[in-house]
């Protein structure tokens, strides 16, 4: 299985320590030719403006939109469930988002960098005797789903993680976790 990471901006190295640490060897994605050699891809945390003008300058998005229409299974953390997700609030005009997860979210809607926090988020999967440590950094706010989208963690009533077919996207950060469940289950997913 080869499996990368998108790596034009942002927090992709913190990513690449996790799966590394599970022993699988991530690749960096930055080029349309490194994407379309990934059996699964990891977009990371970061600006999701400046990953969508940088998907556009590196010519990756048509690329990415056709490797995700085709079920391309991707984990997308805090700005990679915004680039995921159907409908951006108060993003720059223009800013891509790919549709993956039909979820309407608002960037920075829980505030900005001083209002970032951790809270314990109880995740739906079998087996999980305890809370995932969610942190949220500039965090999107997911203000709605779609039918299709399977809600694996609400805090205080909001979806933090959701799952439509093989994309599966959070408003937290599981790299900054000392806790490796959800990229191992990522990686068991078929
Ligand atoms: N606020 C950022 C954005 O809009 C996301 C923050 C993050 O990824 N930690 O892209």
């Amino acid at each position: 299985m080869k499996v990368g990471v998108l790596a034009l901006q942002g927090a992709f190295g913190l990513h690449e320590r996790v799966l590394n640490r599970l022993g699988v060897a991530a690749v960096q994605v930055r080029t349309a030719q490194e994407l379309a050699e990934v059996d699964r891809l990891v977009i990371p945390g970061g600006e999701s403006t400046a990953i969508s003008k940088l998907l556009d300058a590196n010519g990756l998005a048509d690329p990415l939109a056709e490797r995700l229409a085709g079920g391309l299974p991707v984990l997308g953390t805090c700005a990679g469930l915004i680039l995921l997700a159907s409908e951006v609030v108060d993003g720059y005009p223009g800013q891509r988002c790919f549709g993956a997860v039909d979820a309407a979210v608002r960037r920075n809607g829980y505030g900005r960098q001083a209002d970032s926090f951790s809270a314990p988020v109880a995740v739906a999967i079998d087996g999980w005797q305890s809370a995932f440590p969610g942190v949220f950094i500039r965090a999107p706010v997911v203000e709605s789903t779609g039918a299709e989208v399977e809600v694996m963690a609400e805090l205080d009533g909001v979806p933090v993680l959701c799952r439509q077919g093989s994309a599966v996207a959070s408003s937290f950060h599981p790299e900054l976790a000392d806790d490796d469940r959800i990229h191992r289950w990522f990686l068991e997913q078929e």
